[in-house]
């Protein structure tokens, strides 16, 4: 299967792609997490990264494109993946669309996590006291939602257009979400 998985930040996204993705045996590719990779290792990548997503932007569709068409030409995403933040922009649906194309295969479902704005800054604001992400700062963490409103919310309707997006309430436990978005991947 191939997946996408939505949500505005706090949503939960990152905690159900990785057991969903598990469950599913595919790769669990977090555009997040490769960044913040780079950032703790201090490439290249990492340092062009830091500045945008230290001030809640999203770094460059150029820079996020060519890493995410990188890791998909990986030998473990041939058959499934599970992509996580990934895409954000409608260049980056554009260009994930053309690299699907050229290997004959496309997004069997999109999964958007929704839940109620209040709910999402108190989770970040415990992540934030709990892992110390540089991103996760009150006034950052605005930011992130409006970047998302902006420029993320309006794609989904993209997917609800072609009939393979699925939306899951992101309320209650971990396993609760978790069986909710399996059952609508109807797994
Ligand atoms: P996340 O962990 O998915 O919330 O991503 C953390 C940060 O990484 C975001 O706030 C952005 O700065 C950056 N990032 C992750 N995915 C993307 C993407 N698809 N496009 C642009 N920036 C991204």
């Amino acid at each position: 299967m191939r997946i996408l998985l939505m949500g505005p930040p706090g949503a939960g996204k990152g905690t159900q792609a990785v057991v969903v993705a598990e469950i599913l045996s595919i790769a669990h590719i977090s555009t997040g997490d490769i960044f913040r990779a780079n950032v703790a290792g201090a490439t290249p990548l990492g340092l062009e990264a830091k500045r945008f997503m230290d001030s809640g932007e999203y770094v460059p569709d150029s820079v996020t494109n060519a890493m995410v068409r990188d890791r998909l030409s990986h030998p473990d995403a041939t058959d499934g993946f599970l992509l996580d933040g990934y895409p954000r922009t409608l260049a980056q649906v554009h260009e994930l669309e053309g690299m699907l194309r050229s290997t004959g295969t496309s997004i069997d479902k999109v999964v958007e996590i929704t839940i109620d704005t209040d709910e999402v800054i108190t989770r970040l604001v415990k992540r934030a006291e709990e892992q110390g992400r540089s991103d996760d700062t009150e006034d950052v963490i605005r930011r992130r939602q409006e970047v998302y409103a902006e420029q993320t919310a309006p794609l989904i309707s993209e997917y609800e257009a072609l009939g393979i997006l699925v939306r899951v309430d992101g309320m209650g436990s971990v396993a609760e979400v978790t069986a909710r978005v399996l059952s609508a991947l109807g797994v």
